[in-house]
């Protein structure tokens, strides 16, 4: 056996024969790494946990109990202290602060009373008691719909083991610093406190049963740059330690033993993607300009203010949308007017002097807040969300707009407001801002009085009156997302409908047209923030409109300059002539894809 487990049965044997024949599961990709597919053998981590037996105690015996769970507690938050602050040393503050959920765990009041309570009335000892209690916790919060709260079930089961482990007498439940063999690590999930201690060297990638792209798993391997794969189902129970495998990151799929037929295309792909990442990073510090000359400003969307780091690696020139509601999510009451401008300094700071367009807060739709319950809507697309919300809870708006002014005496800042549907709602946003800048200049606080406001244009209505809303702002920044779901009444959100969400769709093409002609009659610039600036087959056709600026998921920046330096802008505007005259959106598409293989093939041969 090649690892030897702390406990007895957490780790599948090696020796066991391999099963024969391919076999391939498909996930969810959340990371790619650096090339997206490695090869390698498998390494399963079991499930099974050390069994809890149940011990009646004595009447005496009761607080020398109370004492041993109190150690194993300290001990507990020493440990995690310490990969805590080794984590921060060695993958960055964000990836420390994920312990902090499960340091949150050991403080929490309710539960170890309800522990201690267990302990003294039912007589039992502390391992069972701790063990039952925590697990109905977890078990509570893994069975709600909701990311956020399944990812603080893993934390709780992550730390249990921990207290366990400790109460036991038992090391960590598996010691993953020691890895001799590049193996893909597979299991049903992997805790923060396993990922941290992963040697690096020695993982080529992971996979797990369950997991989403927010899930801490995605997070670490994104920051590692290995590739992962989440989702998988029972994969973890269907397989066993040293099969061989072959992990694509990109595609989200596992295969074992791979047949020579799908390694020789691998091979391929794998060659294939070195020479493009290559080319990729060659550019990295070069601009986004055409062929023949022309300069479009590419940049980034970020959701929190870690993600600053990503846009220079990048080759962004700075934040075309930052997304500020994802500050409001994931906490138990909403950030005050201190700590976001803490957030908004922090990215502009980083940035400065490329600018940073900083979105105010974009609730509803699908952006819920378990702080801040928002009742039930039949169509919350279509409800109380983004200005109109802001508008009507002026307390949570004023903090937002103060903290973004405070911010913008210390960098490059520009901002914006979504879901803007005419005049009224810029002019009401625009006096409230105006009322908060008099108020900071009372109480002497800095902020730039030339900030520029912009508008994003994501409801249809807002394209049409385009011209009187340029007229009143110095940008603005088109949301294809929303556009596409308003215009064509199809929900973003909605599988059953998604061939009819079309970003080629002609009604489409016109909207994001006249936005661009109202913004440049009155000599405003035009970025687009949606999806489709990142994706490289759209992007000649929204060059070939017009739009000055594109603004990105950062790891798609990459690819979206790499076309832009291959296009030339009278094929991008013929391209766009064609689109404004057709009648079919399949036939626009088909256009577009045309023009994007021809001129860069190398980003699609690689897929
Ligand atoms: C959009 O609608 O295109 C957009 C960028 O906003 P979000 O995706 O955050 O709704
Ligand atoms: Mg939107």
């Amino acid at each position: 056996m090649l690892f030897k487990p702390a406990i007895p049965g957490y780790l599948k044997t090696m020796s066991e024969p391999p099963h024969k024949g391919e076999m391939s599961f498909r996930g969810i990709p959340v990371s790619a790494g650096v090339v997206g597919v490695v090869r390698g053998l498998i390494l399963v981590l079991d499930r099974a946990r050390p069994s809890i037996g149940q011990r009646q105690l004595g009447e005496q015996e009761v607080p020398e109990e109370i004492n041993r769970l109190e150690r194993a507690l300290v001990q507990t938050r020493q440990q995690l202290l310490e990969v805590q602050r080794k984590v921060s040393a060695g993958m960055g503050a964000e990836e420390g602060g994920i312990f902090d959920a499960h340091l949150l765990v050991l403080e929490d009041r309710t539960l170890l009373d309800e522990v201690v309570r267990m302990i003294t009335e039912q007589k039992v000892n502390a391992e069972h008691a701790f063990h039952s209690v925590a697990e109905r916790y977890a078990a509570t919060l893994a069975a709600i719909e909701d990311d956020y709260l399944r990812e603080r079930a893993t934390d709780m089961r992550d730390v249990t083991t921990r207290v366990l482990n400790n109460l036991l007498g038992l090391q960590d439940e598996i010691d993953l610093r020691h890895l001799k063999e590049p193996c893909i690590i597979i299991s049903h999930d992997l805790t923060p406190s396993n990922t941290a201690q992963l040697d690096k060297r020695h993982v080529l990638g992971f996979a797990t049963d369950v997991g989403s792209k927010t899930s801490h798993t995605a997070i670490m391997a994104r920051s590692l740059r290995i590739p992962a794969v989440v989702g998988l189902k029972d994969v973890s129970s269907r397989l066993e330690s040293g099969q061989y495998a072959l992990l694509d990151g990109i595609n989200g799929v596992l295969i074992i033993n791979p047949t020579d037929q799908t390694l020789f295309e691998y091979g391929e792909l794998i060659r294939k993607q070195v020479t493009l990442q290559e080319k990729l990073r060659d550019i990295q510090l070069k601009p986004a300009v055409t062929l023949d000359g022309h300069r479009v400003v590419l940049s980034a969307n970020i959701e929190q203010a870690g993600d600053a780091e990503q846009v220079a690696a990048n080759g962004a020139e700075g934040v075309g949308l930052f997304r500020t509601e994802y500050l409001f999510l994931n906490r138990e009451r909403p950030p005050n007017e201190e700590q976001q401008y803490q957030a908004y300094r922090e990215v502009a700071v980083a940035l400065k002097p490329l600018p940073v367009v900083i979105r105010t807060l974009d609730l509803g739709g699908d952006k819920f807040l378990a702080h801040m319950p928002i009742p039930q809507e039949m169509n919350p697309f279509l409800g109380w969300r983004a200005i109109r919300f802001c508008l009507q809870q002026q307390d949570i708006f004023r903090e937002q707009l103060r903290a973004i002014l405070r911010a913008s005496a210390e960098g490059n800042v520009k901002m914006m407001y979504p879901m803007i549907s005419g005049l009224d709602e810029l002019r009401q946003a625009n006096g409230l801002v105006k009322q908060y800048m008099e108020e900071l200049r009372q109480e002497g606080l800095p902020f730039d009085p030339a900030l520029e406001i912009g508008a994003m244009i994501e409801i249809p209505s807002a394209a049409i009156v385009a011209d009187s809303l340029a007229k009143r702002l110095k940008f603005f920044s088109i949301g294809t997302n929303d556009l596409i779901q308003y215009s064509l009444a199809v929900d973003r959100l909605n599988e059953k409908i998604a061939h009819l969400y079309e970003p080629t769709h002609p009604a489409i093409v016109h909207l994001i047209k006249v936005t661009i002609e109202a913004a440049h009659n009155h000599r405003i610039r035009v970025c687009v923030c949606g999806e489709m600036a990142s994706d490289p087959v759209l992007v000649p056709l929204l060059i070939g409109l017009g739009i000055d600026e594109l603004s990105a998921t950062p790891s798609l920046v990459p690819p979206v300059k790499f076309i832009i330096r291959r296009l030339k802008l009278a094929e991008a505007k013929d391209l766009a002539a064609f689109a404004l005259k057709s009648e079919s959106a399949s036939e626009i598409l088909a256009r577009c894809q045309e023009l994007a293989r021809s001129i860069a093939p190398s980003l699609f041969e690689a897929k």
